[in-house]
């Protein structure tokens, strides 16, 4: 279940760039321009080949070619751009005493995954009276957000919605 969400995510992300891909090679057949191996994000300097967004060159054979580069915004930036998300949690009535640590393990969480695939990001973090509010590019590391603070502390309780229309997740994390 969870390796298919995952899967199901990814091929989101790639879906829409391709789409993106693909008017940007008609636009290239329009005006002659040669076939570009390597788009590089201007914003986080992400970069895409071999059908993913990855964090540098380190895994392309071919480097001391002559490549072509373009520079465009990655998904995840211009989901930031746009003040979007994928998902959403919030902690509501978080415990003082372990504030610190909540804290700690959401940004440890978002680390890693950005750390796997730069697409996966933490957007925000808010404090407001006893309430933090948590987005993300990605709606499956919101459900690993709020599943990590949940398995290190017993009073939390997480409750997932799944919007219909988008791939958007919306969790709410109670402590009892
Ligand atoms: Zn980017």
């Amino acid at each position: 279940m969870k390796q298919k969400q995952i899967g199901r995510q990814q091929a989101n992300i790639s879906g829409v760039y391709r789409k993106k891909i693909e008017r940007s090679k008609k636009e290239e057949q329009e005006h002659g321009a040669g076939k570009k191996d390597f788009v590089v994000c201007e914003k986080c300097n992400a970069v895409y080949y071999y059908k993913s967004w990855k964090h540098g060159f380190a895994d392309y054979k071919h480097l001391n070619q002559n490549k072509n580069i373009k520079f465009e915004i990655c998904p995840a930036c211009q989901m930031i751009e746009d003040k979007k998300f994928e998902g959403k949690v919030v902690f509501e009535n978080v415990p003082n005493e372990y504030k610190e640590d909540i804290l700690n393990n959401i940004k440890n969480t978002g680390e890693r995954a950005y750390k796997r695939d730069p697409m996966d990001r933490i957007i925000e973090m808010k404090e407001s009276g006893g309430n933090v509010e948590v987005t993300t590019t990605e709606n499956q590391l919101a459900r690993n957000i709020a599943r990590q603070v949940e398995r290190a502390h017993k009073g939390a309780k997480a409750d997932i919605r799944w919007s219909k229309e988008e791939s958007v997740a919306r969790i709410v994390v109670r402590f009892m």
